[in-house]
């Protein structure tokens, strides 16, 4: 194999340019070329793309987002899409390519492998929703953003004295799986949390927190997953029940900033390298993934027909600590 390349599609996560960058040393080691292909399937289809050097990569690890910009493409979804993308690899002697994308950018990355291209995924998304992985690039550094939100949130909070006590709804990101929720209330300290795995009870939240108010706790901060509720719904249903005025925030696209953790950029970084290593292999249409720490070849995609759930051990885990 002579050359391969790379690509980022779906949502930007911190830490894909580490994966990138391994890629294109991994990739040296082997005496195989890496083209970047720039906007995802777009830049496929159009032919955006130009050959990564290790001086090049050699100081983005540390850059959060994606050197190749990621892009969402309805023309690739279509046959005469894929054939465009098919043709374009063909003329730039495209052997091999990874994709560094979600579960979409998957589904994707079949099409591809139909028309004879070998094509391995590298999980990348904030929300850890891939199955089939333990975790996606970018889910470390979100966790670690959204947990010093919260510690933020304390840092005010603790000054308010407990005749107005006050609830901070906070909503991050979480459409299916409530990991970011989840790990972010266990390590930031937070009241309450609601996640899409778990339906909530309104009268179960509001007693939790009257319970915390009558033992003389000033406010609470809950956290609350995208997908389980919006905050401004929820915040109606607080104010009703526990007639006061909560406080609302949305972090957004904050949660997608930050320069990448050691784990992402790590755990970006032995990914990148198993990619290669399979394609060298000869492998095709599969994932690699984190299982025990470990990055492996997950087998074929799992996460296409199936979203990441968190555990029913992290679930309890955040139930004693939020008492
Ligand atoms: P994220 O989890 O961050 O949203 P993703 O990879 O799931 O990442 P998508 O927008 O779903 O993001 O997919 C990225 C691109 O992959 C799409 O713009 C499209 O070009 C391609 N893609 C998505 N779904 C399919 C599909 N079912 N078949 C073929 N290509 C697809």
């Amino acid at each position: 194999m002579k050359r391969i390349a790379v690509l980022t599609s779906g949502g930007d996560a911190p830490g894909m340019n580490a994966c990138i960058r391994a890629i294109v040393k991994a990739a040296k080691s082997n005496n195989i070329e890496t083209l970047g292909i720039y906007e995802g399937y777009t830049g496929l289809m159009e032919g955006k793309m130009k050959v990564l050097t290790t001086d090049y990569v050699d100081d983005i690890v540390g850059l959060s987002g994606t050197i190749l910009k990621s892009a969402r493409s309805k023309l690739f979804r279509t046959e005469e899409g894929v054939k465009r993308a098919i043709r374009q690899a063909n003329s730039n002697g495209i052997e091999a390519l990874i994709v560094i994308g979600g579960d979409g950018s998957f589904r994707g990355a079949c099409d591809l492998s139909k028309y004879g291209l070998p094509v391995i995924g590298v999980p990348a998304t904030i929300d850890n929703d891939i199955a089939g992985t333990e975790y996606s690039i970018g889910v470390d550094t979100a966790v670690n953003v959204v947990t010093d939100t919260i510690s933020k949130f304390h840092d005010t909070a603790r000054s308010l004295i407990s005749d107005t006590p006050r609830v901070f709804l906070i909503e991050v990101m979480g459409r299916n799986c409530g990991y970011i929720a989840i790990a972010s209330t266990i390590a930031g300290g937070a009241d309450y949390c609601i996640v899409p795995e778990v339906p909530y009870d309104i009268n179960h939240m509001c007693s939790h927190i009257k319970n915390k108010f009558e033992d003389g706790k000033a406010y609470n901060v809950v956290v609350v997953a995208e997908g389980a509720s919006s905050v401004n719904d929820l915040k109606t249903q607080v104010d009703t029940v526990l007639n006061i005025e909560s406080r609302t925030s949305i972090l957004g696209h904050l949660q997608r900033g930050g320069a990448p953790t050691v784990t992402d950029r790590f755990i970006a970084s032995q990914m990148a390298i198993r990619g290669v290593e399979l394609l060298i292999e000869g492998k095709s249409n599969r994932m690699v993934g984190v299982i025990g720490g470990e990055a492996v070849d997950c087998g074929i995609y799992k996460g296409i027909n199936d979203k990441n759930k968190i555990s029913e051990k992290l679930i309890k885990l955040k139930d004693i600590l939020i008492i």
